[in-house]
Formats: C-alpha cells, sequence, structure tokens
C-alpha cells in the first residue's frame, strides 16, 4: 500500500505547509549553510532537495518512505532559513512535515522501541538521571554495543553532578527591575544543574526576581522535532498552565527548548488555545536578550586576560535571531576578548537527539567544529545551549588543547563579583 499524505490532507498546517514549497524558488542559495549538503554534497541532503522530496510526498507523486532518511538526515538547525531570499519556511514546514508522516512511515521494530525509550526517559529529569546512570554502567560493554548507544555513551560526562533543587522564587538583589518566569530544560537540569544556578545568580545581581514554576515541564521540542506532535502539544499544554501571566517574560537558557516555546503557536494550531499558545510563544526570550534589553547593573570583569570563542547555538542564532546579546554581554566584561569562530554559521552536529539518530554525521560535524574552533586558540568556548556545551566539549577533549567550554550565563556569573547568599 502507497502510504500518502496530501496537503488538502494535511490538517490546520497544511496551509503553511503549501505556502512555504510554494515560495522556493530553487535558487540554491540556501545550500552553502546546509551542514549536511557541505557533508554529503547530495542534493536530496540540501535544504532545496528537502522541499521538493516533502512537496513530492504531499502531492501524493512520492511514498513517504523514499523521502524520509533525507529529512532524517536534516538537523533541523534551520541555518537555512536566514539564507534564503525569498523567506521560505523551512524549520515550518520540517515540523509539520514530520508531525504528519511520522504516524504513516514504516519503521523497524528497533527502531520504534529507541524512540520509545528516548521519548520516555529524556524529557524527565528523574528518569534521564537514572538512565544516565545505568548507560554509565555500560561504559565497559561499549565495543559491542550498536553505533547509536555508542555515540550516546561518548557524550555522557564521566560523573554526573549531585541533583540540585531550585527554588520557587529566586529574589532580586536590591531594587527589583523585573520580574520573569525560568524554565528549567529537563536535560540541562541533570547534565549541567551550574547553568541554572549561575542563570539565577546573573538575573537576581540585575535586579530580576525569578519564578521557577514547579509544575513545568519539558519544553516539547524534543518531540515535536522527531514528529511525536501529540506528545508536543502536552508540554505546550502543561506549560501554558503552569507558567505565571504575570510575569514580564519568559526566559530560557537553552536555545532548543527557546525555540521550542517559540513554536507553540504553529504545534497548537487548530487546537482550542492555539491564540493562547502564539500569545505564549511570543513571550518567550533567551535569557542574554533579556539582559541586554534591559541593561546590565553591571558589565563583570576577569583577574586575567580571557581569549573567548563564542559559538553559536543554531536554535539561538537562526531559529531565534539571537546573535549580538550573548557577543555583547561577553565583550562587555572586562579583559576578555571575544574570538570569532570560522564557519560559525555551520551546526556542530548535536541538533537534539541528531548526535543519537545520526551518529556518524553527527561526530563528523563535531569533529569539524572542534577543529574550527582550535584554530582561533582560544582559552575558553562559551555557548548558549546545553546540546551543544556536551557535543563541543566531547569533540574538544579529542583534541590536544581541550579548550574547556561553558555557557553565557556561567562565564558572565564568574565574572561578577562574589555576592552575599541570595535567593529565597
Ligand atoms: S534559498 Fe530559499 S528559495 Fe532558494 S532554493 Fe533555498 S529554500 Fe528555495
Ligand atoms: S535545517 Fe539545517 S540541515 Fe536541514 S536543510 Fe536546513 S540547513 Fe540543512
Amino acid at each position: 500500500m502507497q502510504h500518502q499524505i496530501r496537503f488538502d490532507q494535511a490538517g490546520p498546517n497544511g496551509t503553511a505547509m503549501a505556502s512555504a514549497v510554494e515560495a522556493c524558488v530553487h535558487c540554491g542559495f540556501c545550500l552553502p549553510a546546509c551542514p549536511t549538503y557541505h557533508l554529503l554534497g547530495e542534493e536530496m541532503d540540501s535544504p532545496r532537495g528537502r522541499i521538493f522530496l516533502m512537496k513530492e510526498v504531499l502531492e501524493g507523486k512520492l511514498k513517504i518512505d523514499q523521502a524520509m532518511p533525507y529529512i532524517d538526515r536534516c538537523l533541523g538547525c534551520v541555518g537555512c532559513v536566514p539564507a534564503c531570499p525569498s523567506g521560505v519556511k523551512y524549520g515550518q514546514l520540517l515540523t509539520s512535515f514530520r508531525g504528519l508522516a511520522e504516524p504513516q512511515r514504516r519503521r523497524s521494530m528497533a527502531d520504534r522501541f529507541f524512540r520509545r525509550i528516548l521519548l520516555a526517559t529524556l524529557p524527565y529529569p528523574g528518569r534521564f538521571r537514572w538512565a544516565l546512570r545505568a548507560g554509565a554502567c555500560g561504559r565497559p560493554f561499549r565495543r559491542w554495543l550498536p553505533g547509536r548507544l555508542r555515540g550516546m555513551l561518548d557524550l555522557l560526562p564521566d560523573r554526573l553532578p549531585a541533583d540540585s533543587r531550585l527554588p520557587e522564587v529566586y529574589a532580586a538583589e536590591g531594587a527589583r527591575r523585573a520580574r520573569v518566569a525560568l524554565l528549567a530544560g529537563c536535560a540541562q537540569q541533570v547534565l549541567a544543574p551550574s547553568i541554572n544556578q549561575a542563570t539565577l545568580r546573573v538575573l537576581a545581581r540585575n535586579g530580576v526576581e525569578v519564578v521557577i514554576p514547579q509544575r513545568q515541564t519539558c519544553c516539547g521540542a524534543l518531540a515535536a522535532h522527531t514528529g511525536a506532535l501529540a506528545a508536543a502539544k502536552k508540554c505546550a499544554n502543561q506549560n501554558l498552565a503552569a507558567f505565571p501571566a504575570d510575569v514580564d517574560a519568559v526566559v530560557t537558557n537553552a536555545a532548543g527548548c527557546g525555540s521550542g516555546m517559540q513554536e507553540y503557536g504553529l504545534w497548537l494550531a487548530g487546537e482550542e488555545n492555539a491564540a493562547e499558545g502564539q500569545r505564549f510563544a511570543q513571550r518567550v526570550v533567551d535569557v542574554s536578550k533579556f539582559l541586554v534589553d534591559l541593561g546590565t547593573v553591571t558589565h563583570g570583569s576577569l583577574d586575567q586576560p580571557l581569549q573567548v570563542a563564542y559559538h553559536d547555538a543554531c536554535h539561538l542564532a537562526h531559529a531565534q535571531h539571537v546573535m549580538d546579546p550573548p557577543r555583547q554581554l561577553i565583550r562587555n566584561i572586562e579583559n576578555v576578548q571575544l574570538l570569532e569562530i570560522p564557519e560559525g554559521h555551520l551546526c556542530c552536529g548535536s541538533a537534539g537527539t541528531y548526535n543519537i539518530e545520526q551518529p556518524g554525521a553527527a561526530s563528523e560535524l563535531g569533529r569539524r567544529k572542534a577543529e574550527a574552533i582550535a584554530t582561533t586558540q582560544a582559552d575558553l568556548v562559551v555557548t548558549g545551549n546545553i546540546g551543544c556545551l556536551i557535543q563541543v566539549r566531547a569533540h574538544l577533549a579529542k583534541r590536544p588543547q581541550n579548550i574547556p567550554v561553558m555557557h553565557t550565563m556561567e562565564l558572565l556569573d564568574r565574572a561578577y563579583p562574589a555576592t552575599p547568599a541570595a535567593g529565597r
């Protein structure tokens, strides 16, 4: 039986998909911006090729399973979007297409099982922590494991940081200038709780009170970007209910989560609360942009001169168009010199679960990114996304220099003078 989906059966996002496909004039300007095209050199592994494949499927001319290997190799990095002169909304097309295709595509039993495990583990910090501990026990058997599990084990830190609970409210220091709600991030809470702690201290130092809604859940990006749209909607609905309305912004410090939450309107299209999702999405802002817009009360300084290379997370630079604010924060720190990474627009290969689902391509992109960073001779790499941080750190660790990597908020926190314990 030919598995088909059609524009006219594509539900509430059918029109958006059709207009994205129609807007593409096949000029190819997006090709140099696409990491998989760089890597594989295949037209069908480029944005233009993938748009053509999706169009063919949606017009009933191609079977879903013939297109999916190319769609699966797409990182979803949306590096192609700013490069497109016709304004093709590739990210919206891809998310909608994956959501439509997933229930109808054929997957092996092993594939289905693996996906189910990922979706049932990663978005839940408690389960994820348990899975990481179990994974650490599997290290001695690494070479007998399938490639995907090996890739996953290679990225894990040797030792997990201690579990740390976030308070319900973290008070501003001095006069309160703003009040925000923070998304804690599921994987980030487990892999690098220091990022949230640094974020709270930096915001507090700048007069921002932070509410951490205790009933919040995963942003849903992992589910949405792997085609599990029902699970993504569930996350969006829970967060709509959990986050308070009486805050100045919903702040995120993980680029993938922020861009996911900014898609709530898209995920909930056709649902009763679509407009609420849209309004919520408009209140979501990356912490670096929020701080620059608010104006920091101090720039901070370091004791020793430090050369810092800033790595653009795709979901911050391309999806949220946040490129200058983190650079501004870093550049303002006394004794810091900001360096640019060659070909910085190309993805590091992390991209959600990409380094688990496409370990070969992810590893090669990670290796290339580490090589590009090494040419800067930086003392430190700074980024605004936990996925990039883990991927870049793992690949830099394989090089002789082993340059350390940290989050933008961790660098700012280090640059701010110590203050009496805040946050209650
Ligand atoms: S740059 Fe835009 S219009 Fe040109 S091929 Fe790529 S997606 Fe299509
Ligand atoms: S999202 Fe990234 S990998 Fe996918 S087509 Fe666009 S540039 Fe290429």
